[in-house]
């Protein structure tokens, strides 16, 4: 049985080990001069390489089509990528919300484990190999045409031959590591749908909600990180989403963790359509989630009784960080040189109501050169789940960020990538 798999990324390096361990003869089609170029800079160049909760709660954090995913899983869970990383020369450890890491903190070490079992298996590599068609005979793939190196160093299209061909292309997203999305072009040619694509877990361009707007913009406070604070997105009334944590300002809008993961829930609010009929959607900030308007206004009463004659933006020193005192005084309309005993009550509401609620619009998500991941892909509903088969194609098979399965950050997304990478072998190899 001779398997090509295409595409050198953690989906593709696992389907080709997890073949040639069957005893498959494998060659893996990599189109960049090394393997994983997107996996050295996953996890910040750390790699969270999965996530070790339990398995309800893994199913909880994938957006898309998460009972495809069950079979693949279960053949190849979070627990088996750990213990292959450990078999395979590389330690690990397990940090907050159960992240897992290389102990060394380097991304490069699991690229080694990787690349440790592809040389144990056998599995041939062909780097600068780019796939350019699915080579069809008699209604069932027969191998691949690529463009590589000739003998005499310049490009020439070669046809190799295959009896199945798994393809791990990946996304979209972060096209410059070679994934610019090749694998849809293949499966809409051997007869598959495509859901629509959309990046996802990835900044969004926003401003601040007029009045502010006129005076302020978020590159206003590029560069400023917070943490601890709560955000609420919300269209027409109705909350999207509401989560804690850290978020960052750019000088196009928002990112950081908190804005990433929310990002994955706001594709669809975003649209023309939806903006035209519900409005916009809104982020509310909440500078101080922990202490209700009440206890703030309090606070603040006890400071102004303390130090009142304090200049009101010198004493939100201690509230906030200092590039957010104007912001916040603008948007209260509370003039900054005031002394903090002579703010009004109606001063104190509002500005205590712009740290609690700092409205901001988001205007559209930011591109796939930004996005962790890509959102939609090769329909799940024509693929094995057990084998990652085609349904439609007979040798074809599909595996990791070019199907339409995605997941929030943390791990999970190489955990969809190693499990249907792993079962997409073992399919192929003829189990
Ligand atoms: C900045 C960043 C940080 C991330 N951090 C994390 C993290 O810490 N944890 C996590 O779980 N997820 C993370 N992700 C997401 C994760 O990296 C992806 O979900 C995962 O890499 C998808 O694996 P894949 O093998 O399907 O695709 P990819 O890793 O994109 O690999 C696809 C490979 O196919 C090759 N290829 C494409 N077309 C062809 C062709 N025609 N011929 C030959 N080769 C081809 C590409 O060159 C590429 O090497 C991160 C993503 C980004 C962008």
């Amino acid at each position: 049985m001779q398997i090509i798999v295409v595409g050198g990324g953690a989906a593709g390096m696992m389907a080709a080990w997890s073949a040639a361990k069957e005893g498959a003869g494998v060659t893996l089609l990599e189109k960049n001069d090394r393997l994983g170029k997107k996996l050295y800079i996953t996890g910040k160049g750390r790699c969270n390489v999965t996530n070790a909760c339990g398995k309800d709660e893994f199913f909880t954090h994938l957006y898309r089509n998460p009972r495809f995913l069950y079979s693949a899983f279960d053949r190849f869970s979070n627990e088996d990528m750990m213990a292959f990383a450990e078999d395979h020369g590389t330690a690990l450890k397990i940090e907050r919300g159960q992240r897992v890491f290389p102990a060394s903190d380097h991304a490069s070490d699991i690229i080694k484990a990787l690349k440790n079992a592809l040389a144990e298996a056998g599995v041939s590599i062909l780097h600068g190999a780019e796939a350019k068609k699915l080579l069809v005979q008699n209604g069932a793939v027969s191998g691949v045409r690529v463009q590589m190196a000739g003998a005499d160093g310049k490009p020439k299209l070669q046809s190799l031959k295959a009896d199945r061909v798994i393809i791990a292309t990946g996304g979209l997203s972060y096209p410059g590591t070679g994934s610019t999305g090749d694998g849809y072009r293949f499966a809409e040619e051997a007869g598959h749908s495509v859901t629509p694509r959309q990046p996802s877990l990835v900044p969004l361009n926003a401003r601040f909600e007029k009045p502010l707007s006129d005076r302020f913009s978020p590159k206003t406070l590029m560069g400023l990180s917070l943490k601890n604070v709560s955000i609420r997105m919300e269209q027409g009334g109705k909350t999207i989403t509401e989560d804690f944590g850290e978020m960052l300002f750019t000088h196009f809008g928002v990112s950081g963790p908190l804005i990433l993961s929310a990002s994955a829930l706001l594709g669809d609010a975003l649209k023309e359509e939806n903006t035209a009929k519900k409005g916009p959607v809104r982020l509310h900030l909440d500078l101080k989630p922990a202490l209700t308007q009440e206890q703030l206004e309090a606070r603040f009463i006890r400071e102004a009784e303390a130090a009142g004659a304090k200049q009101l933006d010198t004493a939100l020193s201690g509230w906030m960080p200092k590039a957010l005192i104007p912001v916040i005084l603008g948007w209260a309309d509370v003039p900054s040189a005031i002394k903090m005993s002579s703010v009004s009550r109606t001063q104190r509401s509002a500005l205590i109501g712009a740290v609690k609620d700092l409205l901001m619009v988001i205007t559209s998500l930011r591109g796939y050169e930004e996005a962790v991941v890509t959102r939609g892909g090769v329909s799940v509903k024509e693929i094995d789940p057990k084998t990652m088969a085609s349904k439609k194609l007979k040798g074809l098979f599909f595996a990791g960020e070019v199907l339409d399965l995605d997941a929030s950050t943390g791990g999970f997304n190489l955990q969809i990538a190693w499990s249907t990478g792993y079962a997409a072998g073992k399919g192929a190899a003829g189990e």
